[in-house]
């Protein structure tokens, strides 16, 4: 059993690190204060051909699998850019998967080879104000009319509507009653996101500012045919299929947010004196940070082995909720003692680290919240009922 990376996945880290070193605090904090999306950030990335690493390699990808994109997004989130700078990539890597593995040959051409060179933005249209967590009770409604469809609905939370110019969009061509099963009559579109047309209002938030998000009014927008991936009434069949390798993703650039969290809490824990002595010394400082420690790395082996089964086509539901969870909660864990061990720096922006830990309570929540992951785990693990 192998359980270290290997010398391709640490050179993966070490080739991001070198573009991730030359964005610092500085350069994320104005942005999140600002609200920028840091297109320099983007762009290097997709210079240095990080943006297809997992995108077919006749196309310009890499053609790695979910471990080396985990590799990669660790070693993104671990640098100064946190969340947000995870979040300027994060869609590129998972979201165009059903374009992968559903779309037509014409479709791969046009919508990934431009998303690979960093010249397209795509965001993701699924979350409905009124369906929630429920997905199978969206209601954005696309109705067949010649040459294409015209959709009507209202999407919440698309993550950087504002700077994108195209949209994965999930919409209802049946209505659920009229469906066998809830999760039937969902078609996906992938398709350009035309702010002249579609209304993309940003949402003040919390964190993460960087990357805006939005709620986006779509009233009789026409999307053609030639846009649709794969067959109508099938889109939540082939959303399911980027669901665990988002899950993993997710759950690493929790543990990567995490660890520079810590890392920024060790430096000044043994810096800063106070009654003659560095912070660090004391055991009631330690001790938590060592704990963070602990949990860090245990949610990071969990998302590896993920990653790992996931791309040798094994079953890794479980694993990959399961270290989504542990990711959150660990990087969580770790910027609010961050923060406390900063003592009031830590509740200044000067020293970064209340910019993590409000980022740090969004990995909790989305894209699945902790309760979802546990009726998750309890009904297909423990073979406990649905409990929702
Ligand atoms: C900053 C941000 C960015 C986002 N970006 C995107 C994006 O780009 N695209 C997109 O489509 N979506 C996006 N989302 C949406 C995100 O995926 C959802 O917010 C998340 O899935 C939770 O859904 P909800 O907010 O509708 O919660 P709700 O469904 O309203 O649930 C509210 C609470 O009730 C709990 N709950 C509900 N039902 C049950 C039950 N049966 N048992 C136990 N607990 C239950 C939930 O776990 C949650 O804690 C984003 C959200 C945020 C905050």
């Amino acid at each position: 059993m192998e359980i270290e990376l290997s010398p391709e996945h640490e050179a993966i880290r070490d080739g991001v690190k070198k573009i991730v070193d030359r964005f610092d605090d500085e350069y994320w904090s104005t942005h999140e204060e600002e609200k920028k999306f840091p297109f320099e950030f983007h762009k290097a990335m997709a210079d240095g051909g990080w943006l297809g690493i997992t995108m077919p390699e006749d196309l310009g990808g890499a053609g790695l699998g979910v471990t080396e994109a985990a590799v990669m997004m660790h070693t993104v989130t671990s640098g100064c850019g946190g969340y947000n700078s995870a979040s300027t990539l994060h869609l590129n890597l998972f979201g165009p998967h059903a374009v992968v593995v559903f779309g037509n040959p014409e479709q791969k051409e046009r919508m990934l080879k431009p998303l690979i060179a960093g010249t397209d933005r795509a965001c993701f249209g699924v979350t409905e104000p009124d369906a929630g967590l429920d997905t199978t009770s969206i209601t954005t409604f696309a109705t067949k009319v010649d040459g294409g469809y015209r959709v009507t609905g209202r999407k919440i939370w698309t993550s950087s509507g504002q700077v994108a110019n195209k949209i994965l969009l999930l919409t209802r061509t049946t209505p659920k009653e009229q469906c066998r099963k809830p999760t039937d009559g969902m078609t996906l579109f992938y398709t350009d996101l035309d702010k002249s047309r579609i209304e993309v209002r940003r949402i003040p938030k919390m964190g993460r500012n960087a990357v805006d998000s939005n709620a986006t009014f779509i009233d009789d927008y026409f999307i053609p045919d030639a846009d649709r991936i794969g067959e109508e009434g099938k889109g939540f069949h082939y959303i399911l299929h980027s669901l665990n390798p988002e899950r993993i993703l997710v759950g690493i650039e929790a543990v990567g947010l995490g660890r520079g969290a810590l890392a920024r809490a060790s430096k000044y824990a043994g810096e800063r004196k106070v009654f003659g002595r560095f912070i660090g010394e004391n055991q009631g400082i330690q001790h938590p940070l060592a704990e963070n420690w602990t949990y860090l790395e245990s949610a990071y082996w969990m998302i590896m082995r993920a990653a790992n089964l996931y791309d040798r086509g094994l079953p890794c539901g479980a694993e990959a909720n399961a270290g989504k969870f542990l990711g959150g909660r660990a990087a969580f864990e770790a910027c609010t003692r961050a923060v406390m061990t900063h003592g009031g720096m830590g509740y200044s922006t000067e020293y970064q680290v209340e910019r993590l830990f409000r980022e740090s309570i969004l990995l909790r929540i989305a894209p699945i919240t902790e309760q979802m992951i546990l009726s998750f785990i309890a009904e297909k693990v423990l073979d406990l009922p649905k409990s929702y």
